[in-house]
């Protein structure tokens, strides 16, 4: 495994594995089958990859998708990892060149369609040559409990026969025991290893939301995200059109694809986002796994997805880069309905299955636990800790209603009072006092009920009803949704069952640590500069952008900010092909961009690589951090910086960089234990007039007599100040 390490470090510049990868690994070395159950945007394709690097002769992939290939080779390209692949759409010359090449020994990996690998000739054709395994990707294909059943993957049970020696691995992020053993089977693997990782996603936060004002709620999602990429799913063609447009309209760089487009317009579409054309897609679900873009940094879906295991794929396409991302799920009942509508041509047992997912979803939708344990519990899996710390729930921007019990007495009063002849809308307005006519008709201003949660308003009254019919306090009945106390609900009336209601928190959105935490130290503008080159480069090049370097390659470059290759091999993402590659370019730019700005280079970064571990395997590098921990203990009793940077046994600039550290953590907005009164108040002017974002311009308006260091101090200072 030593020997892969250096693979990993070498091709890819990856630092650590992800977890699982070392096992499956180990499983292809060794030579069991195996089948490795991983999320989406879990490593999957690096753990035949990097062994293929390591094994003698040639490893063959199997994958359903000529783009998904076609990616893969190009990205492995990239890292000087020889790789090809052979399609329907391969030329003769492409064919024959890939067959001398694999001849000769050129090749460590060889993508195939799997009704190409099992045609006489390719499978005689690879009797030839020294195989090393097989790998099976996105193995699910070949169940029909899958959710995409392939029939040509079925041709696949013949592979072990034909090749009784050699090692074959099947890799799927689908979850169900179901499949998984579906996939053993019918690819007759022997004795298989099966690993399946955890399915949660710690980098996404996940919110929920009661769809109202539609294009409000994307679009204050997307403002956070300006430029990023994102995607909308949407349930029907007719919304993937309409948000699109609104989008456009309002100035976005948006496209649609729906399976109703022709196939060229939808393949355009596609091509524009993963190469930063357009930042958004609006889509319906047939926009999926044809794209391994890593850098999507939110998913909406403006309706409810159908299941939760839906959900969790697709939502799981944000964030494949292992940094922060956003999931905003936005739903109304309308949207079981429409599905519940869908679904009515399936045959009974299907429909049966499909409903209960449903109810699953809408469950989750309605109720306040975190929803990250929920999504796992769905795959038989727990959270170790109480709080994710990555959702609405856990953040706390939903409060629970402290007197639950009492609200929901007064709205199951008050269906009772209406005789149970009403729907939700009617009720929460007589709850709320209106004085419209079919109320004041039916006499129904004169109830007891009437106006009894007026205060609250029609829309908490609304969704509360909601929340009780899922908590099965309420029902909803017959073609009109009419209202009706459940035996449940009698139990509540009683008060001997207290609901579990929500409401939106006044503190509104909060930020993840795992948010703040992944843009520690990073600096912004160098970002946004490296983003820009890495767009021209990819384009002369003809690769999407983020397969020349993703955005935690990117971050990472602009918080350790090298000016040597040394220091540019110790980025996340960066292995010697890269570094040849690119890095001339990219250490020009930074240096230039620090050149400007004022910002210092070579900073010294624990640990190693952030985003190869989620926030909670992260093991911090234990002598880096005690000189951390260390020195903002010191700062904390009042020590001086160079007593620090003594102690701690690191330079003056990184010591600073402790300090601004220890200021912004600990939320210090005065800076006088470092700075004089008159020169922060010069530094403060100078920031009034010059911003806080760049500190040359500071250094410069004061005519280069404040050094560096005092600037970065009243800064930090400043922030913590203007964030208040
Ligand atoms: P999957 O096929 O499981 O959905 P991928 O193989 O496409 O996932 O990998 C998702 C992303 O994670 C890619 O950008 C890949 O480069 C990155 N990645 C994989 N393994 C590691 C690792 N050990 N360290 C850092 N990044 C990794
Ligand atoms: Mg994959
Ligand atoms: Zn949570």
């Amino acid at each position: 495994m030593e020997d892969i390490r250096g693979i990993l470090r070498q091709y890819w510049g990856f630092d650590e594995f992800r977890p699982l990868q070392a096992e499956a690994m180990a499983c292809v070395i060794g030579g069991r089958d195996s089948v490795v159950v991983l999320p989406t945007g879990g490593g999957k394709s690096l753990c035949f990859q990097a062994p293929a690097m390591h094994m003698p002769g040639m490893a063959v992939v199997v994958s359903p998708l000529i783009s998904l290939m076609k990616d893969q080779v190009d990205a492995l390209a990239d890292c000087g990892v020889p790789a090809a692949c052979v399609t329907s759409m391969s030329t003769l010359n492409e064919r024959q060149r890939a067959a001398r090449e694999a001849r000769a020994g050129k090749l460590k990996l060889l993508y195939l369609s799997p009704e190409r690998l099992m045609t006489e000739s390719t499978l005689d054709f690879l009797r030839e040559v020294r195989l090393s395994f097989v790998a099976i990707d996105e193995a699910h294909c070949i169940s029909e409990w899958g959710h995409d059943f392939r029939p040509e993957y079925r041709m696949l049970r013949r592979l072990k026969e034909t090749f009784p020696a050699i090692g074959v691995h099947a890799y799927t992020a689908t979850a169900t025991a179901h499949v998984r053993d579906d996939i053993a089977r019918e690819l007759a693997l022997r004795e298989p290893e099966f690993l399946v990782g955890s399915f949660d996603r710690p980098n996404l936060v996940y919110r929920v939301q009661r769809r109202a004002d539609r294009m409000r709620q994307i679009v204050e999602v997307i403002e956070r995200h300006r430029d990023r990429a994102g995607i909308i799913y949407c349930i029907r063609r007719a919304d993937v059109e309409q948000i699109c447009a609104s989008l456009q309209e309002l100035g976005y760089k948006a496209l649609p694809y729906h399976a109703g487009m022709p196939d060229e317009d939808r393949k355009r579409n596609q091509d524009a986002f993963a190469n930063d054309e357009t930042a958004i897609i609006v889509a319906t679900v047939a926009f999926g796994m044809g794209i391994d873009k890593s850098d999507v940094r939110y998913v909406i879906h403006a309706g409810a997805p159908k299941s939760l295991e839906n959900y969790q794929q697709e939502s799981g396409r944000a964030g494949r880069d292992g940094l922060e991302a956003e999931c905003w799920l936005l739903y109304s009942d309308a949207d079981f309905v429409t599905w519940r509508r869908l679904q009515s041509e399936l045959s009974p047992e299907a429909a049966k299955v499909a409903q209960a997912v449903l109810a699953g979803i809408a469950d989750f939708c309605n109720s306040a636990v975190c929803r990250h344990r929920t999504i796992i519990r769905y795959f038989g899996q727990e959270l170790p800790d109480p709080y994710c710390n990555a959702c609405d729930v856990c953040l706390a921007e939903v409060d629970l209603v402290d007197d639950a019990l009492i609200v929901g007495q007064k709205i199951l009063s008050c269906v009772l009072r209406v005789q149970e002849r009403f729907g939700a809308d009617y009720t929460a307005q007589v709850l709320t006092g209106s004085r419209e006519q079919r109320i004041l008709d039916n006499g129904h201003d004169r109830l007891s009920t009437w106006g009894l949660l007026a205060e609250p308003g029609k829309k908490a009254v609304r969704d509360w009803v909601e929340q009780l019919v899922s908590q099965q306090f309420l029902r909803k009945t017959g073609e009109y949704n009419l209202l009706s106390v459940t035996p449940t609900g009698r139990q509540l009336l009683r008060g001997e069952i207290v609901p579990k209601l929500t409401k939106p928190a006044e503190r509104g959105r909060q930020v993840s640590r795992f948010e703040r935490e992944s843009w520690e130290g990073v600096d912004r503008g160098l970002f946004e500069r490296l983003r820009a080159w890495r767009r021209g480069r990819a384009d002369a090049r003809g690769l999407p952008p983020f397969m020349l370097f993703s955005d935690a390659t990117l971050r990472d470059l602009a918080r350790r900010r090298p000016s040597t290759d040394e220091g540019l091999l110790l980025v996340h993402g960066i292995g010697s092909r890269k570094s040849a590659e690119y890095g001339a370019e990219v250490l020009g730019e930074i240096a230039a961009y620090c050149r400007d700005t004022g910002a210092a280079m070579d900073v010294e970064v624990a640990p190693p690589s952030r985003d190869a571990q989620p926030r909670r395997e992260r093991a911090r590098d234990p002598a880096r951090s005690a000189a951390r921990t260390q020195a903002y203990r010191m700062f904390a009793e009042g020590k001086a910086i160079d007593e620090v940077a003594a102690a701690v046994d690191r330079s003056r600039r990184t010591t600073i960089q402790y300090l601004v550290e220890h200021i912004e953590r600990e939320g210090i907005a005065d800076p006088s234990p470092w700075i004089d009164t008159s020169t922060f108040e010069r530094i403060a002017t100078a920031a009034r007039e010059r911003g806080i974002d760049r500190v040359k311009p500071i250094y410069l308006a004061l005519n280069e007599q404040v050094d560096y260091d005092q600037i970065w101090i009243a800064i930090a200072c400043l922030r913590v100040k203007s964030s208040r």
